[in-house]
């Protein structure tokens, strides 16, 4: 795998938070923009180009997913997909049911989204990990009951990288209550692990476009045929009106660009990054005070550690100060402490230390050797 789109000079390990266009991305984005820069709903040449290229990346995103065009409805971000998975269905399924099941550990767009809709008279129940900071479907299964409408699950966790049973909790809770509504954020996963709708068993999927390298300001929801949801954006109608608003039609083929990319190499890459995470944590076996926060088993695109004693702020800046970018919890919290580690039973001074390094499978060895020496200097340099 060559680094065609990698900058030389810079060690990117926060590919969880966002990563780079990749080249077909971007000229798709650019082709969107300087020659097909039409409105898709015009009904002219232009804005037929225009519709094509939305067509064609629809094809794209669905077929990766095992769904049809159809099921996809684009949005601006995954932020904007959890959030119409959550307020649409509960608008169009929480009359009655006024329940809504999450996972303790969820990105802040599910969690903030239930806790709003509790202001609204839903009841949120987030279901922690048991003591050994494991899932078990069983437990999503005895949350619900006949007044839930909704239970939301994330395959990946963005923090940890751990790797939810959303298959075998999802096919449980339909056999029990099917008329719940399954939703799983597979920002993570997507791209990465076998993301299909079936499998999963379920009915609303959230992906994003600038954790495959298709760029930021675009997302997209699969809606499973004949489930409902309620928009939230009003307006033109677009998205078959689900999601008014005039397409980010560059941004939207850049997605579809970044996904034809890499769907023939999903697992080609997974075992190239599996083989970088287990060079990564050989390395920092070998670091006194490092203490690894990953379970073994999880995505091995996300390793999460603490440099123990180390406030992570402090050392991610003496990181960057080599060039060494990494993340301190999770991205969208801005080192603010999250709390899904302490969910994971990461606490304290270790939770305090923690950083996250995030790779692609474009990640070189040379660059982790690179970490883990300006780590090791950081655990002698660095004051706590
Ligand atoms: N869900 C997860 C698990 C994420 O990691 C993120 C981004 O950090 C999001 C949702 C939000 O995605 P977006 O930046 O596309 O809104």
């Amino acid at each position: 795998m060559t680094k065609e789109w990698i900058t030389e000079m810079e060690v990117y390990l926060d590919n969880a938070a966002t990563t780079k266009p990749c080249a077909e991305a971007v000229a798709a984005a650019v082709e969107a923009m300087t020659e097909k820069y039409g409105n898709p709903s015009s009904l002219h040449r232009a804005g037929l180009n225009a519709q094509l290229l939305v067509d064609d990346a629809r094809k794209a995103i669905a077929s990766a997913i095992g769904a049809e065009s159809d099921n996809i409805c684009f949005t601006s971000g995954a932020t904007e997909s959890n959030n119409l998975a959550l307020r649409g269905a509960s608008a169009a399924y929480g009359r009655k049911r006024k329940k809504i099941v999450i996972s303790a550990v969820e990105h802040a767009s599910v969690e903030e989204t239930a806790a709003d809709l509790e202001k609204n008279g839903f009841v949120a129940v987030r279901v922690p990990p048991r003591e050994d900071g494991r899932y078990y479907a069983a437990d999503f299964v005895n949350a619900c009951d006949d007044d839930t409408c909704l239970i939301s699950m994330m395959y990946v966790n963005n923090e940890t990288g751990y790797i939810l049973p959303v298959k075998e909790t999802f096919s449980a809770v339909k056999r029990r209550f099917p008329g719940i509504i399954t939703h799983t954020d597979c920002v993570q996963a997507f791209m990465k692990l076998p993301v299909r709708a079936n499998a999963l068993c379920a009915d609303l999927i959230s992906l994003s476009g600038h954790k495959i390298h298709g760029g930021k300001g675009v997302g997209a929801l699969y809606i499973k045929k004949g489930v409902r949801v309620l928009p939230v954006v009003t307006g033109g109608k677009q998205e078959k009106g689900i999601r008014s608003g005039t397409e980010s039609v560059p941004m939207i083929a850049a997605f579809g660009a970044a996904v034809k990319k890499l769907v023939p190499t999903i697992a080609e890459r997974y075992e190239k990054v599996a083989g970088l995470k287990a060079y990564l944590l050989d390395k920092l076996g070998g670091i006194e005070g490092v203490a690894v926060n990953s379970p073994e088993d999880g995505s091995p695109y996300v390793v999460n550690i603490s440099a123990v004693g180390k406030r992570s702020e402090i050392m991610l800046h003496f990181l960057e100060s080599k060039e060494i970018y990494v993340s301190s919890g999770s991205a969208c919290s801005k080192g603010q402490q999250s709390g899904v580690l302490g969910q994971f039973g990461i606490r304290d001074k270790r939770a305090d230390s923690a950083l996250r390094i995030s790779m692609t499978a474009e990640t070189t060895e040379e660059e982790l050797d690179l970490f883990c020496e300006a780590l090791c200097e950081g655990m002698e340099k660095v004051r706590g």
